[in-house]
């Protein structure tokens, strides 16, 4: 029986070889660095690790930071790059899709914040979409 706020669970031999294989490899590593200090204590970290991915792949495809008055950045899950986004007198520029029409642009155009700079400086006759 496992001890108190501990859970046995039995898996193919296979994967146990494979998994005890791995921690062999990483064994003194872990230990210095993560203080991963047997090899239920690697599984446990290599699952954690699982659960973090999993639910990192539930975070929305974009984000915004670095918003200016010259333009924003935004990060996107699918693709794992940053778009830059510019607003020019000549137009909204995406640098990561050489284009004035892109999703990132159609994202940026959803933040209250870009519209209200977009709004501004259509008002000084700047040639951005309409928000
Ligand atoms: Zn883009």
């Amino acid at each position: 029986m496992p001890r108190k706020g501990y859970k046995s669970i039995t898996v193919r031999q296979d994967v146990y070889d494979y998994f005890f294989n791995e921690y062999s490899k990483v064994k003194e590593e872990y230990a210095i660095k993560k203080g991963v200090r047997s090899f239920s204590a690697y599984v446990s970290y290599r699952f954690t690790q699982l659960l973090e991915l999993t639910s990192s792949k539930n975070l929305p495809r974009f984000e915004h930071f670095n918003m200016g008055s010259t333009g924003v950045k935004i990060t996107d899950r699918k693709l794992h790059k940053i778009a830059e986004i510019y607003f020019k007198p000549e137009g909204i520029w995406c640098e990561h899709d050489q284009s004035s029409e892109c999703d990132h642009i159609d994202f940026a155009l959803t933040i209250p914040e870009i519209q209200d700079i977009i709004r501004k400086r259509r008002k000084e006759g700047w040639k951005l979409p309409d928000v």
